[in-house]
C-alpha cells in the first residue's frame, strides 16, 4: 500500500509499504480520508519525543472497514467510521482522576502506533475497546468527519472556560484552529468575537466565520485595538492559539478584570514568556493552559458537525492525494489553505 512515512525529523517519504495485516482482535480500515494537522506538520520538520522511526503518521482519520478479526462482534464489513487518537489507558492516576487527556500512557495513532497517512490502517484492541469509534452517518462525507478531530479539542477549551451569552472573546491566530474558534465562540452566543493575526490572507479567511473585528497585528497595537473596542475594558475571554510568546504576553495584557486567558497552542521547547504578573494579580485573571479533550467532548463536536450547526466543508479548502502531501504541507503553512484533507 501506498503510505507516507516519517524516517527521521525531515524526511518524509512517500513509499510503498506492506499492507498491514487483521489480526483477530482488530479491525482493518481503509482510510478514505485524514486530515493535515498543524501538530503533523511540527512533527515532520522536527519530529515528535514520543516517536520511534521509521512511522506513519495521521491522526485525523476516517475510513471504511474492510475486515473484522474473529474475536470482534461490534463491528462489521462496510460501516463507516471516524476513529479519535485519543485513546486513555483508565488506570493511571491522571484517568483515576477522570482526566483522560492527560493519561500517563495515552495511545496515539500516527505517533504511538502507525497512523491514517496510509491506504490502509489497522484498529487496534485497545481503541475498539478505549478509544471512541463513531459511526459515520449516510450522507456525510468522510471529509467533514475528519474534522471533528481539531474542532474536538477546541470545543473542550471553549467548554472548560465556560465560553458563554454575552462574551466578548479575542482569538489570536487564525489558522484552522483559530477559525474554529471563532465559529464556536459565536454559536456558544458571543456577542463580540475579535481575530488577530499577522498574516493579512489569514486574517480575511477569518471574516467568513463570524468574527466581528479583525486585527492585523502587523498593522496596528493589538491590545490597544481591543481596550478601544470593549470601552477600554478588555475581553472577558482570549485565546491564544498559535506559537507565539508575544501573543501570549498580549493576550494578558487585553484581558477584562476577572477575566480568563486560554493558552491553546504551543511554542517552542524552552522559549519563556515574558508576563507581567502584576496584571494577572491585580486583575484576578485564570490563565488556563489547554490540551486535549475527552470522550463526550469528541461526541458533542462530532455532533455538531454532522447536525450541520458547525459547517465543516467550509474549512475543508483543499482535498489532495496522499501523494501531494508536501505541496498540501506548502498550502498549510503560506495561509492559502484553511484546512487541508488528505485521501490515501
Ligand atoms: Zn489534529
Ligand atoms: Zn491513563
Amino acid at each position: 500500500m501506498l503510505a507516507a512515512v516519517l524516517h527521521a525529523p525531515n524526511d518524509l517519504r512517500i513509499e510503498e509499504v506492506k499492507t498491514p495485516e487483521c489480526g483477530k482482535d482488530q479491525l482493518l480500515i481503509r482510510v478514505k480520508a485524514v486530515g493535515l494537522c498543524g501538530s503533523d506538520i511540527r512533527t515532520i520538520f522536527n519530529g515528535h519525543k514520543r516517536i520511534s522511526y521509521p512511522q506513519i503518521l495521521g491522526h485525523e482519520i476516517a475510513g471504511e472497514i474492510v475486515q473484522v478479526g474473529e474475536n470482534v462482534s461490534k463491528y462489521h464489513v462496510g460501516q463507516r467510521i471516524y476513529v479519535s487518537p485519543t485513546v486513555p489507558c483508565f488506570d493511571c492516576r491522571a484517568c483515576k482522576n477522570g482526566w483522560y487527556c492527560q493519561c500517563e500512557s495515552l495511545i496515539v495513532p500516527g505517533t504511538t502506533i502507525p497512523g491514517g497517512f496510509a491506504q490502509f490502517m489497522v484498529i487496534p484492541k485497545d481503541i475498539i475497546e478505549r478509544g471512541q469509534i463513531i459511526e459515520v452517518p449516510e450522507g456525510m462525507s468522510y471529509e467533514k468527519a475528519v474534522m471533528t478531530e481539531p474542532l474536538s479539542s477546541v470545543y473542550a477549551s471553549q467548554e472548560n472556560a465556560d465560553i458563554t451569552l454575552g462574551d466578548t472573546v479575542v482569538i489570536i491566530g487564525t489558522g484552522p484552529i483559530g477559525c474554529l474558534h471563532i465559529e464556536l465562540a459565536k454559536l456558544r452566543g458571543a456577542i463580540k468575537v475579535i481575530a488577530i493575526e499577522m498574516s493579512e490572507v489569514r486574517l480575511q479567511m477569518a471574516k467568513q466565520f463570524g468574527a466581528d473585528y479583525l486585527i492585523n497585528s502587523k498593522e496596528e497595537d493589538p491590545v490597544a485595538r481591543v481596550k478601544e473596542i470593549t470601552g477600554n475594558w478588555g475581553a472577558e475571554k482570549v485565546i491564544s492559539a498559535n506559537p507565539s510568546t508575544e501573543a501570549q504576553k498580549q493576550a494578558i495584557e487585553m484581558a477584562a478584570k476577572r477575566g480568563k486567558v486560554i493558552f491553546f497552542g504551543g511554542v517552542a521547547p524552552g522559549k519563556l514568556t515574558d508576563i507581567d504578573t502584576n496584571i494577572v494579580h491585580y486583575n484576578q485573571l485564570t490563565l488556563i493552559g489547554h490540551f486535549g479533550y475527552d470522550h463526550l467532548q469528541n461526541y458533542k463536536s462530532f455532533n455538531l458537525i454532522a447536525s450541520g450547526r458547525l459547517v465543516a466543508e467550509n474549512y475543508i479548502t483543499h482535498v489532495l492525494p496522499l501523494a501531494e502531501i508536501k505541496k498540501g504541507i506548502e498550502l498549510t503553512q503560506s495561509g492559502e489553505a484553511i484546512k487541508v484533507i488528505l485521501q490515501p
